[in-house]
C-alpha cells in the first residue's frame, strides 16, 4: 500500500538500514522564558518541567540516560542505533564550552549516530550552530526549533517570547551547514481558527525546512492554560476535529518533509484534557485511515 506520508522510521531505515530510535536526555539545562530572561512564566502549556522527563534531578547523568534507553528501547523494539534526544526545556541555552561537554558526552556512547536538539528560535548564536555543523560530517544532527503558530497574535497570546520573523531569521542561520531542521507546530492553541492554522501550514511549507513535529495542544495541571481553560474561556479540540486538521496540515506540506510526530504524549497524571490525548494508537489509525478516504496524501494541495 502507498505510504500516504514521509515518516520518521522509514527515514532512519533508509539511512542507517535498522531500527533507529531517539532516546530523550535531560541534561539539566533551563529556558529563558522561564528564568526571567524573557519571562518567568514560560508558554501558557508548559509545566516546570518542561517537558522534560526530571532524569537530571534524580542524578542521571547523560551517559547514565542514554544507556538505560540503549537497554530498554534495543528490547522492546530491536532497536541497533540511536539518536540522543536533548528535549527538556532549551538545549541550546548554555555557553558553548558547557554544550560542547553534552553533546559530544553523548555521542561517545557506543551505537549513538546522532543528536536531536530541541530548543527555541531566538535561543541559538553562531558558535553553538558552529560547533553542530562540526558534528555532521560524521553523525545526523537535527536542530529542533519550537514555533508552535505561525500568528504572531497567537505567539503573543501564549507567550512564547519571539515572533514568526524571528523563526524565519533562523532558519535562514541554520541552512546550508548540513543540520537538519525540524519545526514544532501546536494544533488547537486557544483562539486559532482553521484558517490560522492552515496559514501555519502555508508558512512551514514555504521555510524549506526537512522535518515537522505536530502536536496537539492538550492542558496540563499547574499550568496558566489550566487556569484558563477552567474558566471555560476556551476549548480543547475533539479527536476528530484534529483529525482532519492534521490531515489537512499534510495534504499542505512539501512530499519531502519527514512528518516525526502527529500527536503528543501527555503524561496521564498531570493531563486535565482532552482526555481522548491518551489514546495515541487510536488517533494515529484514524489519520491513517482518513488519508485512505480522501485518497490524499502528504504534499496533493502544496
Ligand atoms: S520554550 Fe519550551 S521550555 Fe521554555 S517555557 Fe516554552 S515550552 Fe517551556
Amino acid at each position: 500500500m502507498r505510504k500516504r506520508y514521509n515518516d520518521l522510521n522509514t527515514y532512519f531505515r533508509s539511512l542507517f538500514d535498522c531500527r533507529v530510535q531517539k532516546i530523550t536526555v535531560d541534561a539539566g539545562l533551563t529556558c529563558p522564558n522561564r528564568d526571567g530572561t524573557f519571562s518567568t512564566g514560560g508558554c501558557i502549556y508548559c509545566n516546570a518541567r518542561g517537558s522534560g522527563t526530571g532524569a537530571f534531578d534524580r542524578g542521571l547523568s547523560v551517559t547514565d540516560q542514554l544507556l538505560q534507553g540503549k537497554d530498554f528501547l534495543s528490547r522492546r523494539y530491536k532497536a541497533r542505533k540511536f539518536i540522543a534526544y536533548f528535549q527538556s526545556f532549551s538545549n541550546t541555552y548554555a555557553p558553548p564550552d558547557t554544550l560542547k561537554r553534552l553533546y559530544e558526552e553523548a555521542l561517545n556512547v557506543e551505537n549513538i549516530v546522532g543528536l536531536a536538539i530541541g530548543t527555541r528560535p531566538d535561543c541559538i548564536n553562531e558558535p553553538v550552530l558552529d560547533l553542530l555543523q562540526r558534528y555532521t560530517p560524521d553523525y545526523l544532527i537535527w536542530l529542533e526549533y519550537g514555533l508552535q503558530s505561525a500568528n504572531d497574535k497567537t505567539l503573543k497570546f501564549i507567550n512564547r517570547g519571539h515572533d514568526v520573523q524571528c523563526f524565519k531569521d533562523t532558519i535562514q542561520k541554520t541552512v546550508n551547514r548540513g543540520i537538519k531542521i525540524c519545526v514544532h507546530v501546536i494544533l488547537g492553541l486557544p483562539h486559532e481558527t482553521k484558517s490560522d492554522m492552515l496559514h501555519t501550514a502555508q508558512t512551514v511549507a514555504a521555510l524549506g525546512v526537512d522535518g515537522i513535529k505536530l502536536h496537539l495542544l492538550y492542558v496540563v495541571k499547574g499550568t496558566p492554560l489550566e487556569k484558563y481553560y477552567r474558566r471555560g474561556m476556551f476549548k480543547c479540540l475533539e479527536q476528530d476535529e484534529y483529525v482532519d486538521l492534521i490531515c489537512d496540515f499534510i495534504e499542505r506540506i512539501p512530499s519531502d518533509i519527514i512528518i516525526q510526530r502527529l500527536t503528543g504524549d501527555p503524561h496521564p497524571q498531570e493531563l486535565v484534557a482532552p482526555q481522548w490525548a491518551l489514546k495515541k494508537s487510536e488517533t494515529l489509525a484514524k489519520i491513517r485511515s482518513t488519508l485512505e478516504k480522501r485518497n490524499s496524501w502528504q504534499g496533493c494541495k502544496k
